[in-house]
């Protein structure tokens, strides 16, 4: 199995609008996938169609231990594709877990114990990088990282890179960042032309080709309770991440890409 946290301390990025149609196009290739919502606004939940009465067990029970992950994941109304939803006790969760052991580890662990029955795993980070992007981290074996083509968008990537290398260097050797994934392009924008070219002449090669484009589509989706490449799966964003999951899939290790 391979896990792929989704991270970006910036808030609205487009993290979960990934996270959700990057699961989606995964679990269209034949590859059972579980998309593990971390977020206590649980957006990827909602935009999957996971209602709160169905949130019985949730990310939270997981990381207190109350819930192995094969007792919380669910069925999403994606075929292939199961969902471990996220509620707002989860906020709560970084200052109870204070009081835990290896409370770094906690994803980590139980991932251990009962996450290996999918191919690939997507985690859904919260905007910020406190306990529960960092236990994302140490369970991740890769980070994706969205960036929003708009002036700032460099501002705050040196802090994640900075902690990643933290991660690396105490806790997860192994960490690597498969790629940043450009999102929002307006070619109408002259300014996102140019925050394009110089994030890739500062990142260079890690940086995906495939470029999200601005599309309503995609932000609409959520409100149906549809991934947008089910909503429709036709328009410009929903094709943009099918060519983002192959390109994806073309960077993860060999045994993976089988799956
Ligand atoms: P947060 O940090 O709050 O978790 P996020 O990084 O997960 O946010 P999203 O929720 O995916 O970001 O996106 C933020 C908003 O922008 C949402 O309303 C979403 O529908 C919209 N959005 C995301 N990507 C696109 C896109 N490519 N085109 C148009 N709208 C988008
Ligand atoms: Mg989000």
């Amino acid at each position: 199995m391979t896990c792929i946290a989704i991270a970006n301390q910036k808030g609205g990025v487009g993290k979960t609008t990934s996270a959700i149609n990057l699961a989606t196009a995964l679990a269209a290739t034949g590859m059972s996938v579980l998309l593990l919502d971390l977020d206590p606004q649980g957006n990827a939940s909602t935009g999957l169609g996971i209602k709160p009465s169905q949130r019985t067990k949730s990310s939270y029970d997981v990381l207190l231990g109350s819930a192995t992950i094969a007792e919380a994941a669910i069925p999403s109304c994606v075929p292939r594709l199961d969902v471990v939803p996220a509620t707002v006790d989860l906020s709560g969760a970084e200052i109870e877990l204070i009081d835990y052991e290896a409370r770094t580890h906690r994803l980590d662990r139980a991932f251990q114990d009962s996450g290996r029955r999918w191919d690939i795993t997507l985690i859904d980070c919260p905007p910020s990088l406190g306990l529960l992007t960092i236990n994302a981290m140490v369970a991740a074996d890769c980070l994706l990282v969205p960036l929003q083509c708009e002036f700032f968008a460099l501002e705050g990537l040196s802090q994640l890179l900075s902690t990643v290398e933290r991660i690396r260097s105490r806790f997860n050797p192994g960490l690597s960042i498969i790629g940043v994934a450009l999102t929002m392009f307006d070619r109408r924008n002259r300014l996102t032309d140019q925050v394009s070219a110089d994030v890739r002449a500062v990142l260079g090669r890690v940086v995906f080709d495939t470029v999200i484009p601005r599309n309503v589509r995609l932000s609409e989706a959520p409100s149906h309770g549809l991934p947008a490449l089910i909503y429709d799966h036709r328009c410009a964003g929903s094709e943009a991440y099918i060519a983002l999951a192959r390109e994806m899939i073309g960077r993860l290790p060999k045994a993976a890409q089988a799956a």
